[in-house]
């Protein structure tokens, strides 16, 4: 079930709110709290969906700040009401119930009894949850706030063994996920805000995104996980395209962010959730393959993965950026040679690239993909880097030439590819090549994709260049994951769509002056 809270501070835009959030959620929690004043039986009488009343204190996270006595006697009074359920804090309970006058006993108001820790997930949850299930509740509410992603698995390894209704996740941008996924946790409920801007607790995801992204509405126990290991990941369209993928698909699955301080302890415990695959981004695409059982030839011989597939339990690592960049490029020269715009074709002539001079702007991950994939294909490479040592040493992996970003030759190059941020967004205006050193014929590949035109793209096709973006790759090494993972082909005009749709949504809400254009 998915609960929505109500912390408007004034009685119109709790009814409101409380309209609004009936049309999505299962039950609604009117956290009187928030409230100046709390009229209870006219919020009460205009319900259409259970409700549940919570009056938290400040020592709990809330707004309450009177007497305990007043605090409780607007719980008593929701139960007079029949309010569906009651929040009460697990060291108020004894309080509540000590007055004869509230017993629940042939009363139709549950009572949850809850628990919350802001700073961390102990360890000891479960003695709490023992005596919370002594405490007369009829449903238990439990919930921390994770500070690493594995103390989610905390609150998983506690809904596994609990015998009574549990509500439990954590709180915070770590605990994302125990929210999204909470029925594979196992909690018999969720919140979520009604509104970005409308969260009562950290960490709460909005309905909106809660339905549509994650379809939490079609998740069960047997939901396929997948996810994204990096850190930073919440600017990741990745959720938004496999995520849609999995719904075309008819696929029991979902894709979540994982924000991820260490690698090792995080593959290790979440064996314990079952997940079936992993996207992997920086900083984690050479640490994670020490984490695997296996890896395929490609990831041993560029030393980065960015997919794991888990087949029957063993963790299988693989490298889909490099073919996928090797592609684009192949498809981009194919097309400019054919005279139309780059084609989009499955397979690709990799003879093209025999014999071509390559200069890769970039010594990071994404560049290493590239030079090895360029090197494999034949081709003459030449890494250019801002800090020269790091040339030096992947250039040294590679088997290929290496200089500074200065010692660009325009006259020794047939290709030019842009695997360093420069011109990414939001600094759209900067470029990593003068556009006066970019000669006609030449092929530029900007691997970055947001925005889908930069301007060393723009300047490039200026000068008669044949332009490739770094979309088409992206949508690549998405399509050939979801490939290794499920063993179905989604198309690539649907992962570009998908992602163009996300980035152009970004992109109006944090500066609506930028143009995105597709290329
Ligand atoms: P990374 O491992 O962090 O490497 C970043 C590289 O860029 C390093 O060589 C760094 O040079 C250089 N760099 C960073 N800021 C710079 C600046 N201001 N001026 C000059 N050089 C600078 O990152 P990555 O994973 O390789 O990603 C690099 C780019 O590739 C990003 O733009 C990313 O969007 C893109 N990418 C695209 C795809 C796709 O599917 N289209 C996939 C992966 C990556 P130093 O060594 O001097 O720090």
């Amino acid at each position: 079930m998915i609960c929505i809270p109500i912390v408007a501070t004034n009685l119109d835009d709790a009814v409101k709110d409380m309209a609004e959030a009936s049309r999505f959620a299962d039950i609604v929690e009117l956290r009187i709290d928030y409230l100046k004043q709390p009229d209870l039986k006219s919020l009460l009488e205009r319900r259409t969906k259970p409700v549940i009343v919570t009056n938290r204190p400040v020592r709990e996270g809330g707004k309450f700040e009177g007497r305990e006595e007043d605090r409780l006697s607007l719980l008593r009074l929701a139960i007079q009401l029949q309010a569906d359920y009651v929040d009460v804090e697990h060291d108020s309970i004894q309080r509540l119930r000590g007055n004869a006058a509230i017993n629940t006993t042939g009363n139709k108001t549950k009572l949850i009894v809850s628990y919350h820790h802001f700073n961390e997930t102990p360890g000891n949850l479960s003695e709490t949850y023992q005596k919370l299930s002594k405490s007369g509740a009829d449903i238990i509410k439990i919930v921390t706030f994770a500070n690493t992603i594995i103390d989610n698995i905390t609150i998983y390894r506690l809904l596994q063994q609990a015998k009574m209704p549990l509500i439990s996740f954590c709180m915070g941008e770590y605990g994302a996920i125990s929210r999204i996924l909470y029925k594979k946790f196992g909690s018999c409920l969720t919140f979520a805000s009604l509104q970005k801007g409308k969260e009562s607790a950290p960490g709460q995801v909005n309905i909106h995104e809660l339905l549509n992204v994650y379809r939490v509405r079609s998740q069960d126990k047997q939901t396929a996980i997948y996810g994204l290991i990096g850190n930073p990941v919440s600017h990741s369209i990745g959720p938004y395209i496999h995520n849609v993928l999995f719904k075309e698909l008819g696929l029991n699955a979902v894709y979540v962010p994982f924000k991820v301080d260490k690698v090792e302890p995080f593959i290790k415990e979440f064996k314990a959730l079952d997940t079936r695959g992993y996207s992997v981004t920086i900083p984690y695409k050479e640490s994670v393959i020490g984490c695997l059982d296996e890896t395929d030839p490609m990831v041993k011989k560029i030393g980065a993965a960015n997919t794991v597939v888990n087949k029957d339990g063993r963790l299988m690592g693989y490298n889909t950026d490099c073919e996928a960049a090797m592609k684009t490029l192949e498809c981009a020269i194919e097309g400019a040679s054919r005279g139309s715009s780059q084609l989009k074709t499955a397979t690709t002539n990799s003879a093209l690239l025999k014999g071509k001079t390559a200069t890769i702007l970039g010594a990071g991950g994404a560049a290493r993909a590239i030079a090895f994939g360029l090197k494999h294909r034949g081709a003459i490479v030449t890494i250019l880097n801002r800090n020269y040592e790091r040339a030096q040493l992947l250039a040294g992996d590679v088997g290929c030439l290496s200089g500074r970003l200065e010692d660009f030759q325009a006259d020794r190059t047939d290709i030019i590819i842009n695997a360093t941020p420069v011109g990414m967004y939001p600094a759209v205006d900067a470029t990593p090549i003068d556009k006066n050193k970019l000669k006609p014929g030449m092929a530029v590949f900007d691997t970055i994709y947001n925005p889908l035109e930069t301007r060393l793209m723009r300047e490039a096709r200026e000068q008669g260049c044949t332009v490739v973006g770094g979309l088409p790759m992206f949508a690549r090494q998405a399509a050939e994951q979801f490939q290794l993972w499920t063993g179905r082909t989604p198309s690539l005009e649907s992962i570009e769509k998908i992602a163009c749709e996300r980035l152009a949504n970004t992109q109006s809400r944090n500066d609506n002056h930028l143009p995105i254009k597709k290329s």
